[in-house]
């Protein structure tokens, strides 16, 4: 089967994708795997939250909003020097790519210089480097793709017709100017979307047709699964099928088949079976965490095990050595992490 890189994808194309027999999506998606990647190979991720909670935005989903009472400790802006000690801790535990987050609506001028020093520092420890902090305008883009950021994350979450449902305090083209802006610089993209938010089939369809169709597609496609916290308007959020989750990362596989489809968030609630079924429709990268530095992540363990049960060698060291990892995730814990920030939020 061969496939072409396509960028003309319509709604109701998609639709059809999705409806297809299970079968013949998961053949068709696994196929298009085997032509673009190693079936056998997930990419390993660790995110870092470098500035946590009191974010402006609305997204309905977020436990880092500002407006949703959802007993989240808020946390300042990491020093850089903090951030170095998580990523190289993070490296020697297997990963590659270090991702870090802030929960700001748009980076402010005063943070860019301790931004920029964050991507300098994680990129001499020869990891590549992945933010999202945000909307982000030319200029900024510009300066952090000089600092050596590898990617930048920037979610469009659904569909635009669905998008007010869950965002009202920044547009969907807000978010394409963002995306446009990071390639651009010539950062590469991770950009994706929620599953699981009250959205129809024909919404999934809609976020994959927005995805595929930007002018290259993203170089990483996270999907994540809704986790309904507590306090926020999606907490009560009925459950998606999980066969409608696998069928969407096997339309994604073949809609972006150079792509990386990453499971992100979500995924400690999903069983083992349905884990293996994304990772045979397409699925080529995982994160390991977003708490993994800071308090010990027994799904660290977990995915040890899954990856051994299924065969996937993720050419890291983490499943080779899983008694340094243990004994790294230890002493990370130990760390008293509240002496790590300052306080970038007085002005
Ligand atoms: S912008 Fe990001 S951190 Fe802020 S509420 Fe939305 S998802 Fe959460």
């Amino acid at each position: 089967m061969q496939t072409t890189t396509r960028h003309d994808w319509t709604v109701s194309e998609v639709e059809t994708l999705l409806q297809q027999p299970l079968n013949d999506l998961l053949f068709q998606a696994h196929s298009v795997h085997r032509q673009h990647f190693d079936a056998n190979q997930v990419q390993v991720s660790t995110l870092l939250s470098i500035k946590t909670g009191a974010c402006p935005e609305d997204c309905a989903y977020c436990p880092q909003s500002a407006r949703y009472d959802t007993q989240l400790e808020k946390e300042k802006l990491m020093e850089v020097e903090a951030v170095i000690e998580k990523a190289k801790a993070a490296k020697a535990a297997g990963s590659d790519r270090f991702c870090m987050g802030a929960a700001w609506r748009s980076p402010r001028e005063k943070d860019m210089p301790y931004v920029l020093a964050m991507v300098k520092g994680v990129k001499d420890l020869g990891m590549e480097t992945c933010m999202t902090l945000g909307m982000l305008d030319e200029d900024k883009s510009s300066r952090l793709a000089e600092a050596g950021l590898d990617y930048y994350n920037h979610n469009l979450d659904t569909s635009p017709e669905y998008y007010g449902e869950i965002i009202t305090t920044r547009s969907y083209s807000d978010r394409l100017e963002t995306l446009d802006n990071v390639r651009k610089a010539g950062m590469k993209v991770c950009s994706g979307g929620i599953l699981g938010m009250g959205e129809q089939q024909k919404d999934r369809a809609g976020l994959l047709v927005q995805l595929a169709n930007l002018p290259q597609h993203p170089d990483s496609v996270p999907i994540n699964q809704l986790v309904k916290v507590a306090g926020t308007p999606l907490e009560q959020q009925g459950e998606l099928d999980p066969l409608d989750f696998v069928r969407t990362i096997a339309a994604a596989r073949i809609m972006m088949p150079e792509s990386h489809v990453r499971l992100s968030a979500g995924r400690e609630e999903m069983s083992e079976e349905m884990q293996a079924m994304c990772f045979f429709a397409g699925a080529n990268s995982i994160f390991y965490g977003e708490c993994l530095l800071t308090t010990p992540n027994p799904a660290a363990n977990k995915d040890q095990a899954l990856f051994r049960k299924l065969g996937i060698n993720s050419d890291h060291r983490v499943t080779q050595q899983p008694k340094a990892l243990d004994e790294l995730l230890k002493t990370a814990a130990q760390e008293d992490p509240q002496a790590l920030f300052y306080d970038a939020a007085v002005s």
